[in-house]
Formats: C-alpha cells, structure tokens, sequence
C-alpha cells in the first residue's frame, strides 16, 4: 500500500532568479518535503538542489519523475544540442548551463522542463484560477513580467518560449519614466515591472502609500492594459490571470480592468472581455511555480511511459 502511494510522488525544481524551490509530492496541498535555496553561483546553487533530491530517494521515498521550471531564457527545442540549458541570460555566470542535463544524468528519472513562468501556468489551469479552461494566459508581475500561454490545454512552445514581458506598449500620458528594460527600454516590463516602480519613486511598490501608491497601481494599470490588448487579439485566451507581487499593489487589477475596457473599445464586443474575472488574481501565489513542476514531472513520466 505504502509503495504504491510513495511510488506517485514526484520531485519538482523551481529554479528562480533568485532562489530555487524544491519540492516532493503531488500537487499545492500534498507538498511533503521541501527546500528554498538561495541562488549564489550555479554549481553550489545546482549541488544544493542535486542533494536535496538524493537525500529524499535516500531516506526511501521513491520518485517517479522529476519537473524542473527554470528562468529564462531556456532553450525549449526537444532535439536542440542546447535543449535544458539556460541561455543568454544576463546573470552573471549562468549562461550555458545544462540544468536539465545535471538532473537527468544524476537519477535516471524521467525530467520535465519548461520555464518558471510555463510552470506557474500549469498549475494555476489545474487548481488556480484559471481551472476548467482550455485556453487561457498567465501573467507575472514582478522582478520581470512573463507570461505563459496555454492553448487548446497545451503550453504554447515555439522557436523559444513567449516573451509576452517585452511587448510593446503605448506611452501613459503623465509618465516621465523612459523605461529600464536593457533591451527595449520602454517595453512592458520596461514600464511596468517591480524595478520600473522603483526607479520613479525611489521606493519600492509595497513601501509606497497615499498619493505615490495610486499613481503607481494607475501606471502599472495601465501598461498591464495595454500588455493584454496584444495578448487578448494576439491569443483570443478566456482568462487572464496576474500574478507576482507587483499584481498585489492595491488598486492595479481595478485599474487594469478599466483601461483594458477602454483600450479594447468594444472590439470584438464580447461580454467575458468585461467580466472581472477575464483579468484575474492568481489563486496559487508563490505556490504556482512549484506545484506546476509537479505537473511537469507527470507529464515527462507519462511520456516517458508511452
Ligand atoms: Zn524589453
């Protein structure tokens, strides 16, 4: 009996910025082991997360696969002699690394892998706010802004993962700021993101209050408007849901509601574009990104068993 329960567990990696999760077990409310790492350089950060894992298979719980949300960006193409490895990232040191392949090789388990941000997606379609939905798109705001898309239930891949954080967005009238992005400098998470909020006001957003505080959730509003009316005519997803500790800031999904009304002006004129839930608040909070490497572990071991 025992055996065939442990046998169900799986190990996740969510592999942040700036720190990694790992966890053992089957979903948000089933979590029976867990690790928070601070990330420093990738061999101690990658040793710390290997040795978690060892420690479990070592202490007799069996796994059946292992899912890894990694940030980006990764490559993603099955097949690519890069496949698993972050890329060109700006974090110092972490370009090139093979994080799937170190886990691959060091337990022979099947491993899933997808973005951090992918992950989050996952879970919030199977227990978070997006349950029940076939096509919907799941936003982060904060250090950065991602977003990812699931279609027709399956997480959107191409030649890379989507970038939705680095659309292009319209200027808000009375906003100075040019924007932090070190790419596009006035993109969506150029304007919109925790960094971003910081630099106009010299504090950042859950320090701000009284007259700052609402300027801010009106300009994060806003953007993260504009943000969703590429996202909305681009995708046509039936929900959208925010999460990330910028979506926490009062006032911003209110804001965002009622520009994104005006900005769609009434094209193509569907009632669920005005529902307050079409723009949502993630269900799952920090919890996403873990329990959605939980689904990636599923789904490679399914794979694996085809
Ligand atoms: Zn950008």
């Amino acid at each position: 009996m025992g055996t065939v329960e442990e046998s169900r567990l799986f190990g996740g990696l969510e592999a942040g910025g700036t720190k990694f999760v790992c966890v053992v077990g089957t979903g948000p409310d089933d979590i029976v082991d867990t690790l928070r790492i601070e990330v420093g350089d990738p061999d101690e950060t990658l040793d710390a997360a290997l040795g978690f894992f060892r420690e479990t298979i070592a202490e007799g719980r069996s796994l059946s696969a292992i899912g890894i949300g990694s940030f980006g960006p990764v490559e993603l193409r099955v097949g690519h002699p890069g496949y698993g490895t972050i890329t060109t990232t700006p974090k110092p040191g972490w370009s090139g690394t093979d994080v799937l392949g170190q886990f691959s090789s060091a337990f022979g388990l099947p491993v899933g892998f997808d973005t951090d941000v992918n992950a989050a997606a996952l879970a919030e379609g199977r227990w978070g706010s997006a349950r029940g939905l076939a096509s919907f798109v799941y936003l982060t705001l904060g250090t950065g802004i991602g977003g990812g898309a699931v279609i027709d239930g399956r997480v959107v891949h191409g030649l890379v993962h989507p970038e939705m954080g680095h659309v292009a967005v319209p200027r808000h009238p009375s906003d100075r700021f040019a924007g932090n992005c070190p790419f596009h400098g006035d993109c969506l998470e150029g304007m919109a993101s925790g960094p971003a909020v910081a630099a106009r006001f010299g504090r950042r957003a859950e320090h701000l209050d009284g007259a700052d505080r609402s300027t801010a959730a009106e300009l994060v509003g806003f953007y993260l408007a504009a943000g969703v009316r590429s996202i909305v005519y681009a995708l046509a997803p039936e929900r959208i849901v925010v999460g990330g500790g910028l979506s926490a800031l009062p006032g911003v999904l209110v804001a965002a509601r009622a520009e994104l009304k005006r900005q769609l002006h009434g094209y193509p004129d569907l009632a669920e574009h005005e529902r307050d839930d079409f723009l949502a608040p993630a269900l799952l909070g920090g919890g996403a990104g873990p329990a959605g490497t939980l689904i990636l572990a599923e789904q490679a071991r399914r794979s694996h068993d085809d």
